[in-house]
């Protein structure tokens, strides 16, 4: 599946962003009402089956004295096919995984301290437990979860799958981990929960003052580079006004910040800033060295 993860240093931040595998997605799902031909045109990479690829990522986040996970990925896989997640999404295909990615950080399960989750989606909360001697446990055993009340009393949405999601619920709040925030909250020194909803009805966001750049992690905010141009572009089953007005509302906060922005879905390692421009606003990925480029392919 090509390369893990991406770290970098950003002052006193080493971020992570773990590449937990890709899938294709049908156009009509993910830019409703947008024919194929004016997403081609807009440099969406659209195929003759009119699906686009999306990739699948989360991120790490080492501080002095914590060790944040910012969403936790699909978790378990499917028993007859472990390159394939449990929340069967179709087409997708996994890398080799969350925890083999941690591992080659050097850093444990054990190790994590806070656990922010960005919604309750299947790619976003599923591995947010896993089963131990068939109970189910926080994947994250020493870990205080976070996700915004709004989000929790909304999930699961009718999209998603409820088994899965309502059984993450249920052992977060057995076990008593789960904090829910009702507005902006500091989780750490310099690390915002800031609800940012229409993804989801509970949607947020992370922001991360590193002390030099200000890093954000999106979650599903935006899903490919040419919704950052056109704002009002989302997938189906959003709620439209509410998206839309958020995004009109911090991105240009992301570009007075001159903040790097990791969109859960853009193509690995997703990572980039937004620059404005006379028609409004552009993705302008980071640039990488060479031999940082993934290898392998989709
Ligand atoms: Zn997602």
């Amino acid at each position: 599946m090509g390369k893990l993860v991406w770290a970098q240093q950003f002052g006193r931040a080493r971020v992570a962003i773990i590449h937990e595998g890709g899938g294709w997605w049908p156009l009509e799902r993910a830019l409703a009402d947008i024919p194929p031909d004016l997403a081609r045109a807009a440099g969406v990479p659209v195929n003759e089956r009119a699906q686009l690829w999306i990739d699948f990522n989360l991120v790490h986040v080492s501080l002095p004295g914590a060790s944040l996970l910012l969403d936790t990925g699909f978790g378990e896989v499917d028993p007859r096919d472990p390159a394939r997640p449990l929340v069967s999404v179709q087409g997708i295909q996994l890398s080799d995984g969350r925890d083999a990615a941690l591992a080659a950080l050097g850093i444990q399960p054990a190790d994590i301290t806070h656990v922010l989750i960005t919604h309750l989606h299947g790619d976003h909360i599923a591995g947010a437990t896993r089963l131990i001697g068939g109970r189910r446990l926080p994947a994250f055993p020493n870990a205080r979860y976070y996700a915004t009340a709004r989000e929790w009393e909304s999930a699961p949405e009718f999209h998603q799958r409820a088994d899965v999601i309502a059984a993450q619920k249920e052992a977060l709040q057995a076990a008593g981990v789960i904090e829910l925030v009702t507005e902006e909250r500091e989780i750490v020194p310099g690390v915002q929960l800031i609800p940012a909803p229409g993804e989801s009805p509970g949607h947020a966001i992370v922001r991360i003052d590193t002390g030099a750049d200000i890093v954000y992690y999106l979650g599903d905010l935006f899903h490919q580079p040419a919704e950052f141009a056109h704002l009002d572009w989302i997938p189906r089953f959003r709620d439209r006004e509410t998206l839309v007005a958020v995004r009109q509302h911090l991105v240009p906060r992301f570009a007075a910040e001159d903040a790097w922005l990791i969109p859960a879905h853009h193509a690995f390692p997703a990572i980039g800033k937004v620059r404005t421009a006379a028609s409004g606003y552009l993705w302008e990925p980071l640039e990488e060295p060479p031999e940082h480029r993934r290898t392998g392919g989709h």
